[in-house]
């Protein structure tokens, strides 16, 4: 059995298929992710031709079969052109990356309200000028709260305090919760490779979970010290649950300390 579907959606990738077809991957918010076939998406005249761009909000139809993998793409009509974002390098980098999280943490054909929502909103930010690094951070760690995987930044779960303006936290190395530097063994003694996490990264933590990136980024800006912390935190609870880094972080990261911006 088939049928057929219509979706607002977000581009996450394309691949370019032999004899001018292409295959295209993109999250819904009832269906999760997905992959299709755009036949001759590459050729002159076709009619997904300019509708293709990552990381645009589109509508798109499909017709799927139970049991196959690959839909088949019958039409995309843009509604949100990713803009600048595709053209300067930083813009190319940071989508990529955020589309990366997506094709890693999204399900498919699951709903993915949650993870569509916040990516739609980023990107949405970031066409309205939010800061490149503020948006990576409060992605990051959104995808990683989603997952479940995001260790509270409010107290101690060893010993019950509090974090708090003059208790820094602590993340052990392999460790997969916030704990205080005297339960994480401080006292001269902190475990080699500690990441260590100043009142203004934990109280950023915080604040994410309750404000939206645009609000977030109308406050005073958050220092590149604590923004280095957050990026630091996600990255050591990232590598552990997919058993590796993500390679456009590993790209946008060498690129950007390269041409010495963070
Ligand atoms: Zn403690």
């Amino acid at each position: 059995m088939g049928r057929t579907l219509t979706c607002e959606a977000l581009l996450l990738d394309t691949v370019d298929l032999h004899d001018g077809d292409r295959i295209i991957t993109f999250l819904t918010c009832e269906h999760g992710k997905k992959r299709g076939v755009a036949r001759g998406a590459k050729r002159k005249y076709s009619r997904f031709s300019g509708q293709l761009q990552p990381l645009a909000k589109v509508t798109v139809g499909w017709y799927e079969k139970e049991g196959r993998d690959l839909v088949r793409i019958s039409s995309v009509d843009l509604l949100r052109p990713a803009g600048r974002l595709q053209e300067e390098l930083e813009g190319i980098l940071l989508t990529g990356y955020l589309a990366d999280h997506m094709i890693e943490f999204a399900q498919e054909n699951e709903e993915s309200e949650h993870l569509y929502r916040l990516l739609d909103s980023t990107l949405e930010a970031l066409l309205a000028g939010v800061e490149a690094n503020l948006a990576a951070r409060y992605f990051e760690a959104w995808v990683l709260r989603l997952s479940g995987i995001f260790p509270p930044p409010w107290e101690c779960p060893l010993c019950g305090q509090e974090f708090g303006a003059d208790r820094a936290a602590v993340l052990p190395p392999n460790g997969d919760a916030l704990l205080c530097a005297q339960c994480a063994g401080e006292g001269g003694t902190l475990p080699r490779r500690s990441l260590r996490l100043t009142p203004p990264a934990l109280d950023f933590l915080r604040q994410i979970g309750r404000r939206r990136l645009v609000d977030l980024a109308r406050q005073s800006p958050q220092s590149a010290e604590t923004l280095a912390q957050v990026e630091q935190l996600c990255g050591e609870l990232r590598r552990p649950f997919l058993g590796r880094e993500l390679k456009s972080y590993t790209m946008m990261r060498q690129t950007l300390d390269r041409l010495g911006h963070r």
